[in-house]
């Protein structure tokens, strides 16, 4: 079996401490063991990136961006390799774990733009023989908190940006997947990267704790449940530090009359059960407009539903196993409470011939005539569950959805131009799909939802990201003829005195 590692300081560290077993969703068996490090390891990757800091924030950015170049093209060339691995722990299909590496990779090729992006502004005659210019100086150690559902690919919205703009990290993966950010940090030293600028540390709640209190930790970016994310904002803004934390999701998608239902529908089953529903763009509730429309939308989600093809990740059917045992038992008891509290299971994932194979396989199951006091409406799932839910007109489908305490991301189908920019315009979410079911913003513009979706300012990768791990120092100069003296002013200084 695997011994997963710690890496820090460009190497690898075994460490013989508390540990926990890896398990193959795909067959509920061992693969690794994961060590959890204690709040001496922890410190010992903290002081390793803090030294690197040092000289690293000194490199050009230029330099930076060749690393990042050499690491993207060993992240393509190592890419199968990258994408075993995910399926193997999480349980996704090889081309969704395809799709989460190139959504990574994508980041790297921001992040490669970084003399572009850290070039500042300049002022010229700010005053009398006055310049002034702010540039965006690396804020140091910076730490990243990532979740099971993207082993990959949400360490990647984080690190490479964050040591593009000349900070060094520390990331600690989910203890659930934690092999994939080990070789991430490998093949970025392979490109050239120094020793100590981005070290993983692998752990639980203790590890994050001690990164949280580490006062030479900087910044925190995270990623996970919306409980977790709220705790990690306070706990991080009370020690002094600089963090963004995005939680959870309950993403709605409203269909109008007009929609093509059928390639709605195609969208829909995508977004709702690719990855078994473990996304945080996931759709997890769709409103119909119309009992016409309802009737109809339930009518060809519930045959493709039962449709769904379902088995180990590597042989690339529609969904995998979801990621654990007691994720799918939980899924399982909230199916069990829509029908005591009285929604219409349309299709029963429980039935799928999938759920009695070894391994933690589940089918598609899809609710209709779901309301909003139902606990399945009410919790995030993070499975393979879709609420169909039923409005009279599209402003009682956009009340529905703005009452919700999340606001990560929610789309519209229509073939109306003026309905669905009405809808992007009032919606209250942070992501906004037209005609499109997962609106996940490309690397050049920045991801975070809105309400209990994220905690901090600033959303994550993309411009945002850039402006997360920098801080602004804007620098004021007179440079004056020798014969020029300087008189006294008392008066506050300005641009015309
Ligand atoms: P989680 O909150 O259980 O864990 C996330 C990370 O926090 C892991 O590294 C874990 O080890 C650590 N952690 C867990 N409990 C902790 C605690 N009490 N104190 C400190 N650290 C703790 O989330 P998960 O189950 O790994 O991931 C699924 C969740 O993540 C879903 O809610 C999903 O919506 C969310 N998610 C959100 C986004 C987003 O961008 N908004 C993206 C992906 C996943």
């Amino acid at each position: 079996m695997r011994q997963v590692q710690h890496y820090i300081d460009g190497g690898g560290v075994t460490f013989g401490g508390e540990s926990m077993e890896v398990l193959n969703p795909a067959t509920g068996e061992p693969v690794a063991t994961v060590p959890f490090a204690d709040s001496e390891l922890v410190d010992r990757a903290v002081s390793s990136a803090n030294t690197a800091f040092q000289t690293w924030r000194h490199v050009e950015p230029a330099k930076r961006a060749g690393i990042l170049r050499n690491y993207h093209r060993l992240l393509n060339e190592h890419s199968d390799e990258l994408c075993a691995i995910i399926t193997e722990e999480h349980g996704k299909t090889l081309a969704d774990s395809a799709g989460e590496l190139q959504r990574g990779i994508e980041n790297v090729e921001y992040a490669m733009g970084i003399s572009e992006h850290l070039k500042g502004e300049h002022s010229r005659l700010a005053g009398p023989d006055i310049d002034s210019w702010s540039e965006l100086a690396p804020l140091g150690v910076c730490a990243g908190i990532t979740p099971f559902n993207f082993p990959a690919m949400v360490p990647m919205w984080m690190f490479p940006l964050a040591i593009a703009c000349g900070n060094t990290f520390v990331l600690k993966p989910s203890e659930k997947v934690p092999t994939a950010a080990v070789r991430l940090a490998e093949l970025f030293t392979q490109a050239g990267l120094p020793d100590g600028v981005l070290n993983v540390v692998q752990g639980g709640q203790a590890t994050v704790e001690r990164i949280l209190q580490h006062q030479d930790v900087k910044a925190v970016s995270f990623v996970g449940s919306t409980p977790v994310a709220r705790a990690i904002y306070q706990q991080a803004s009370e020690h002094d530090k600089r963090v963004q934390a995005l939680g959870g999701a309950k993403n709605h998608a409203v269909i109008l009359p007009d929609a093509d239902l059928e390639s709605a529908a195609n969208a829909i089953m995508g977004a709702a059960y690719g990855s078994c529903g473990q996304r945080c763009m996931a759709l997890s509730v769709v409103v119909s407009v119309g009992e016409g429309t309802a009737d109809t939308l339930r009518d060809i989600l519930g045959e493709k539903v039962a449709a769904l093809e379902i088995g180990p990740g590597n042989d690339n059917l529609d969904m995998g196993p979801v990621n654990g045992g007691a994720q799918r038992e939980r899924i399982v008891d909230l199916i069990e409470s829509g029908v005591s509290q009285g929604a219409n299971l349309v299709v029963d994932g429980r039935q799928h011939p999938a759920y009695q194979q070894p391994g933690y396989f589940l089918g598609g199951s899809l609710f209709d005539e779901v309301t909003p006091h139902m606990s399945i409406y009410q919790e995030e799932i993070f499975g393979p569950v879709l609420c169909l839910m039923r409005a009279d007109s599209a402003a009682q489908a956009l009340e529905i959805v703005n009452a919700n305490p999340y606001g990560n991301g929610s789309c519209v189908f229509t073939r109306d131009g003026y309905s669905a920019r009405q809808f992007a315009s009032q919606v209250e979410a942070g992501m906004v799909g037209i005609n499109v079911p997962l609106p996940v913003p490309v690397a050049n513009h920045s991801f975070g939802g809105w309400k209990g979706s994220r905690f901090g300012d600033l959303a994550a990768y993309g411009p945002d990201g850039v402006r997360f791990y920098t801080q602004r120092k804007t620098i004021t100069e007179r440079w004056q003829s020798a014969s020029d003296g300087d008189n006294m002013n008392f008066a506050f200084p300005s641009g015309s005195n």
